[in-house]
């Protein structure tokens, strides 16, 4: 029988996941099917116990239900734990585990597509949300040698990273205005590239080796890709994060972790 997964969330029509998945399938040569999935504002818990009454296997979960997702999982990954959200949830011997690859597919994308190390390196968190908090683990595992998180609200970041206590010499907090000195590598974490906002800071945190990603992706480099690129950044958008964390999922799922670079091209692609 073939397998079942969809993609939660409202809207949903947008998603890029099932396509993805396909692609991910078909390559693996397995025997999945990956589907979209509407539910109400209100019937998130509902849609889950639905999908596990009908046999589906797992399920991915986007916006805005990451966060109720992982109250509603029975056993959390220590990553979605430390992130308080879950995008992967994964049906099992009567179990919703919860799982957050977000952070993975960051890291993946900026390690393995854009080929910059982590290790040692000085990096920028712009922001204090849901992305940042998925971000924060699987950054610190790579090994930089300080995460610096910068958000507009200040007690926002500092509560983040009271929540890592344990790595508090690697982090630190700033406002966008006091960031000091150049980041080898700036994440975006901010939404606001979705209002065409650029987080007001100082241009000194650029560098010719910087590389700086945007979490947001769409047909065209976002105001903060534009700004960073201007300052003599080497800029990627959140699409190959994107294309990585869904690898991340199918490889929990599906035990093996597909290729990213054919997809990703493909995507880049219908994107012009
Ligand atoms: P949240 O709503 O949880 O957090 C929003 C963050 O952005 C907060 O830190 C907020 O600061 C900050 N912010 C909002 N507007 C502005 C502004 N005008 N100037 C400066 N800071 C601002 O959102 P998420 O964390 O869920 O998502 C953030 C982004 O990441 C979105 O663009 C989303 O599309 C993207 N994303 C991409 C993924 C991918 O696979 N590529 C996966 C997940 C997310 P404050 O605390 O002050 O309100």
């Amino acid at each position: 029988m073939t397998d079942r997964y969809c993609v939660i969330g409202n809207p949903i029509a947008h998603s890029k996941s099932p396509a993805i998945h396909a692609h991910y399938a078909a390559q693996q040569g397995q025997d999945l099917h990956y589907e979209q999935c509407l539910a109400p504002l209100d019937g998130f818990a509902a849609t889950v116990q639905r999908l596990v009454a009908e046999g589906y296997k797992g399920a991915n979960v986007t916006v805005p239900f990451k966060l109720e997702a992982a109250r509603l999982a029975t056993r959390l990954a220590p990553r979605a734990h430390a992130a308080g959200a879950v995008n992967t949830l994964l049906f099992e011997g009567g179990e919703i585990v919860g799982d957050n690859t977000d952070g993975a597919g960051l890291v993946a994308d900026i390690v393995r597509n854009a080929g910059v190390t982590l290790e040692g390196k000085r990096v920028l968190l712009l922001g204090a949300g849901g992305a940042a908090r998925g971000a924060v683990l699987p950054l610190l595992d790579a090994g930089p040698r300080q995460i610096v998180i910068a958000n507009r609200t200040l007690a926002t970041a500092e509560t983040l990273v009271a929540g890592f206590a344990e790595h508090a010499g690697r982090l630190a907090v700033s406002s966008f205005a006091d960031l000091e000195g150049s980041f080898d590598v700036i994440v975006n974490a901010t939404s606001a590239s979705l209002d065409a906002a650029v987080p007001p800071v100082p241009a000194s945190v650029f560098g010719p080796g910087t590389l700086a990603l945007d979490m947001m992706y769409g047909n065209k480099p976002t105001v903060f890709m534009v700004f960073a690129a201007g300052h003599g950044a080497t800029v990627r958008d959140g699409l190959g994060m994107l294309v990585e964390q869904a690898a991340e999922a199918f490889a929990l799922w599906r035990g093996q972790r597909p290729a990213t670079a054919a997809v990703l091209a493909a995507l880049r692609q219908s994107q012009q």
